[in-house]
């Protein structure tokens, strides 16, 4: 049987036999207040700090201690990042550590994935073990194309992605005797979503029997930080009718949701009609998980006319919002064919 090599095991904290690691010392998250464990913490919190404030993967793995105390020490941030994000207690807050930390393990399976080579087996064996026990999907190494993998066509459509995205369409990739074919990055790009809900799965099941004093202060004071940042969202100050299709999209941002393009689209278009700057806009869009204000800015100042062809974008109608399944029709958008046409209403 092939071994797991702790280096290996240290970017991978999540699986069984990384975790199986620390529990062996008879380690127990209720301990953190002692100060052996503060460095670690300290890490867990700037690893945070950066997610979550700065929107920033910039957390290293420090690999100049021994392969037996590299591995202990990530699982152990691991596991003090997931107490404070559950002790923290916001959704939006949860979202956006599980989106930049799953993005952080996308980039070593990538990195492993395209690196390892077909003698290597420690590697192939985690990467396989990664698919097949976390996200019940077999992959197997195509021996004749380097680094090139193939995945089952059943398995490959179990994920939604194959269908959304037009890149993504069977039609669109290589295909032969049943299988489908997908090299590195393709392959853990597949697997983004499984790998995000696997950490917010992670944090929901924890169920520690008291929170450490150090984990609370820690978390309490994100906490206030993050309410100062991001007050619950106050749209309407002058009580007009707010579309219910551009409430909806409020709504899921006010969760910490990811907004597909189309509802970004939809409420940069809207939010431009209502002479909102670009400024204003950037502070609702800033809530988004994966938020990056210079791409933002430039998809906002293109949809305003305001870079490169000067065309201006208008809010879609009615009709294209439903196609796109951004609907959320109530009774005061009768005889209406564009959001816009509430604008000028007020509530009741
Ligand atoms: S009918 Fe039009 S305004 Fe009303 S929710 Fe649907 S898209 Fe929005």
């Amino acid at each position: 049987m092939v071994r797991f090599g702790n280096k290996d095991l240290a970017r991978y904290p999540f699986l069984r036999e990384a975790l199986s690691y620390v529990t062996k010392y008879d380690f127990r998250l209720e301990d953190l207040d002692n100060s052996e464990f503060h460095h670690l913490v300290k890490k867990a919190e700037r690893k945070i700090e950066q997610y979550v404030f700065n929107g920033k993967l910039e957390y290293q793995i420090d690999y100049n201690k021994t392969h037996e105390i590299i591995v202990q020490e990530e699982v152990i941030i691991f596991l003090i990042s997931l107490l404070i994000i559950k002790a923290i207690s916001i959704d939006a807050v949860t979202k956006k550590f599980a989106l930049m930390e799953s993005m952080r393990f996308e980039k070593y399976l990538i990195e492993d994935l395209d690196i390892s080579n077909q003698d290597d087996k420690t590697i192939k064996f985690i990467l396989y073990k990664i698919f097949e026990d976390l996200f019940k999907t077999k992959i197997d190494l195509e021996v004749n194309i380097y680094n090139f993998y193939k995945i089952k066509i059943n398995d490959y459509l179990d994920h939604p992605i194959a269908f959304h995205e037009r890149e993504w369409n069977l039609v669109n990739r290589t295909v032969n005797s049943g299988y489908v074919y997908l090299d590195g990055s393709e392959i853990v790009r597949l697997f983004r979503n499984e790998l995000n809900l696997l950490i917010i799965e992670r944090i929901k099941k924890m169920t520690p029997e008291r929170i450490p004093y150090l984990i609370s202060a820690i978390s309490h004071s994100m906490r206030v930080n993050w309410e100062k940042l991001y007050p619950p969202l106050r749209i309407n100050p002058h009580n007009a009718v707010t579309p219910p299709c551009i409430q909806h999209i409020y709504d899921q941002i006010d969760k910490g949701e990811n907004l597909p393009h189309p509802a970004r689209v939809l409420l940069g278009t809207f939010l431009i009609y209502s002479n909102k700057s670009i400024e204003e806009m950037l502070e609702l869009f800033k809530r988004l998980p994966d938020y990056n204000e210079q791409i933002t800015r430039y998809q906002l100042e293109h949809l305003a006319g305001k870079r490169g062809n000067p065309k201006k974008y208008y809010v879609p109608s009615c009709e294209k919002i439903k196609l796109s399944n951004l609907c959320f029709e109530t009774k005061i958008c009768r005889g209406i064919n564009n959001p816009i046409q509430l604008v000028s209403r007020k509530n009741n």
